[in-house]
């Protein structure tokens, strides 16, 4: 792994939030970002050093793109294995094809996490209507039947409840290879973001807690309302997945905390091989940004500190709650980020703003 220098450039794929934040955060470091993205009106090109507007099966686009930037990394988990795969053969890529391969599949992400020695929710195979009639069956309703690909902010799912036809299930995932998993009573959701440099060093910021609205991420606290053992554990499951998928890069790893008479235990929902709206708060929130933190890893630099620097709440601001800019700028230390998108569509993030109190 060789050492990026200032000057040299990193390429990014995808154009949206996540790269803009990271083209923002690659500046003060002295390197530049060219962003490959299909759309013209992407959040990320106006603030990027150089940018690429071209379909990801774009061969002599995207053979420009790794002749101009030394190493890649992506926004996105559901970057194609063919674009990968033809970029990997020219500039590296990073993270690398196991954290794609392993993160684009929730079957192969439950079964990868289950052989780490890592619990999820009880999960089926669910590839045609008759697995998922035995699926329900074993694991009882309600339980969440979710494609195995290109599912996110709770598209690509449906909770099958009591009284619900199987058939009406299988028709709202579109008939796609699916998992089913038993329905969590979780107490709340928490997050871990980690980072794992070139050299192996992995460093996790504290968990975040989490809340949703219409499957949106609404709000994230930290420090999360969690005990420090249930705090020390996600942190060491985010660092044995980095480990495992030989990881170079953030990450994220997404959890539900279950409280009964034992105490706590956590079970992992999701991993993200990419930076993460629930670490937006590090931003202002901790000593280094998780898009610092990133940059840092992919350029082979050493890991930035982790350290909290305050009690901090990140709340997205989705469709048309980006109207209250005029408030958000106006109050002192509230910290508005908006992301240059022009339609305020319902369901879209559109910015976010962050608030610390010092501890
Ligand atoms: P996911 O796309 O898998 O992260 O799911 C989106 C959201 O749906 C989660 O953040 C939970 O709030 C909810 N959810 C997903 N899976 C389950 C489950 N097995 N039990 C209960 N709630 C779930």
């Amino acid at each position: 792994m060789t050492m990026l220098k200032p000057g040299d450039t990193i390429g990014i794929l995808g154009g949206g939030q996540l790269a803009r934040m990271m083209a923002l955060a690659a500046a003060p470091l002295g390197l530049d970002c060219h962003i490959f993205a299909p759309e013209a009106e992407s959040p990320a090109f106006p603030v990027a050093a150089a940018r690429t507007c071209a379909g990801y099966d774009d061969h002599a686009a995207l053979a420009a793109f790794a002749a101009a930037v030394s190493v890649v990394t992506y926004e996105f988990e559901n970057v194609p294995a063919d674009t990968a795969a033809f970029l990997a053969s020219r500039v590296p890529v990073l993270p690398g094809p196991r954290a794609l391969a392993t993160t684009q599949d929730r079957l192969v992400e439950k079964t990868f996490v289950n052989d780490i020695g890592l619990a999820t929710p009880a999960f089926r195979d669910v590839d045609s209507l008759a697995a998922l009639q035995a699926a329900v069956a074993e694991l009882g309703r309600p339980s969440v039947l979710k494609t195995r690909r290109f599912g996110y902010d709770g598209k690509g799912q449906v909770i099958v409840r009591p009284g619900m036809e199987i058939e009406e299930a299988w028709s709202a995932v579109g008939r796609n290879p699916s998992i089913l998993e038993a329905f969590v009573p979780f107490a709340l959701e928490v997050s871990v973001i980690a980072a794992r440099g070139a050299d192996g060093t992995v460093s996790a910021f504290d968990v975040c807690e989490n809340q949703h609205r219409h499957h949106i991420l609404a709000t994230t606290r930290v420090p999360a309302g969690i005990g420090p053992a249930t705090e020390h554990a996600c942190k060491e499951h985010a660092a044995r997945i980095a480990a495992a998928l030989d990881y170079v890069g953030v990450l994220a790893v997404e959890f539900f905390v279950l409280r009964d008479a034992g105490g706590e235990r956590v079970l992992v929902n999701e991993i993200a091989p990419r930076v993460h709206n629930s670490g937006h708060w590090t931003i202002e929130g901790a000593q280094t940004s998780q898009f610092e933190q990133h940059m840092r890893a992919v350029a082979g630099w050493p890991l930035g500190s982790v350290r909290r620097i305050g009690r901090v709440e990140m709340a997205n601001l989705v469709g048309d709650e980006v109207d209250a800019w005029r408030e958000i700028v106006a109050t002192p230390g509230s910290h508005l980020h908006l992301y240059g998108k022009r339609d305020a569509r319902p369901g879209r993030k559109m910015g976010h703003v962050t608030r610390i109190t010092p501890e």
